[in-house]
């Protein structure tokens, strides 16, 4: 048997429904304990109880000690696959940190649930079974940190959480899962062709997030910058073009020498430098914004963190986004 460790962070996945009000919230013991029986037949499993937060409690600070005490327990207890359970709110942001950080081959899966354990077809301990047997697979080797709910394995670069509260909210938009568990098997029926690798041990940078909109308010700019910034991810319409009222504020912050890297707020495709006019992507490029290739907005901002404690050269940059 496979030698798992299993951490828990909290989420929905950990919580109850009170019957009287509705409201869902954390459980005094995490209800997860009750599959242990049954995961103790898949795996011999360690449980860490690391954390009990509700994802949107989750910060990149609990997002690199989750990544330095994985590696620290795999190097030192020899554990062949991981499992985190993690609120679906920010759990892409915790995969995609992870998939960024980790030195290892060792499968590492993140899972959660959408329903509470007390409530009608809660899904966490099926997810959590999905996800311990795809952790034990020996094919989930070296495929970095997989996100794996309702069935689907998913890459942690391309998940995102598409609906409010149904099960299958876990997509790949464009890409789709790279594998599916079965009744019987963990099959995958595609490989990620790159994996990205920094050796960073310290989180430092502000990155601020910001989505473009009709008829934006310039100011918002000039507000962004009185504040302690070290990098703006913009998420820019369609192909990556923002409204030409911003661009002054843009080219403020990029002489004060604040990286901006752009992202669209569409699902789907890259940005690129398309549009010639003023805000279109053609006139972004030309002032020194960094291009990305598909990551949305909130990826880009973990992944800018982590490059900022890398390099600060504006042409260095450009070359990671387009990784
Ligand atoms: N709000 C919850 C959380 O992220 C949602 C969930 O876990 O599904 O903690």
């Amino acid at each position: 048997m496979k030698k798992i460790l299993l951490l828990h962070t909290g989420g929905t996945i950990a919580m109850h429904e009170d019957e009287q009000t509705g409201t869902v919230g954390p459980s005094v013991s995490n209800p997860l304990y009750s599959t242990i029986e049954s995961l103790s037949k898949i795996a011999s499993v360690i449980v860490d109880d690391f954390l009990h937060l509700p994802s949107p409690h989750i910060t990149p600070q609990h997002m690199l000690e989750l990544s330095k005490r994985i590696e620290r327990r795999i190097k030192t207890e020899y554990f062949e696959g991981v499992v985190i359970t993690h609120g679906t709110d920010t759990l892409e942001e915790t995969a995609y940190l992870l998939d960024l950080l980790l030195d290892t081959d060792v499968p590492v899966v993140v899972t959660g649930a959408m329903r509470s354990s007390n409530e009608l077809g809660a899904d966490g301990p099926y997810n959590l079974i999905s996800s311990v047997r795809t952790a034990a697979s020996d094919a989930a080797h070296g495929k970095g940190v997989l996100v794996v709910l309702n069935d689907e394995i998913h890459t942690a670069k391309n998940v995102t959480k598409t609906h409010t509260s149904n099960i299958a909210t876990f997509q790949s938009p464009q890409y789709g899962p790279i594998g599916i568990v079965t009744r019987r098997d963990v099959d995958f029926h595609h490989v990620p062709s790159k994996r990205e690798r920094y050796d960073v041990s310290t989180l430092t940078k502000n990155i601020v997030l910001i989505k473009c909109y009709a008829g934006m308010d310039p100011s918002l700019l000039d507000a962004i910058l009185t504040t302690s910034m070290d990098g703006l991810v913009i998420e820019a319409f369609g192909q990556g073009n923002v409204p030409p009222g911003i661009v002054p504020g843009l080219e403020k912050l990029i002489k004060h020498h604040i990286p901006i890297v752009l992202v669209s707020r569409s699902f789907g495709g890259i940005v690129q430098d398309t549009y010639s006019y003023s805000g279109g992507g053609r006139h972004l490029k030309e002032l020194g914004i960094i291009f990305t290739n598909g990551l949305n907005g909130q990826k880009a901002r973990i992944k800018l963190m982590i490059a900022l404690e890398v390099t600060s050269d504006r042409n260095k940059l450009q070359e990671l986004f387009l990784t």
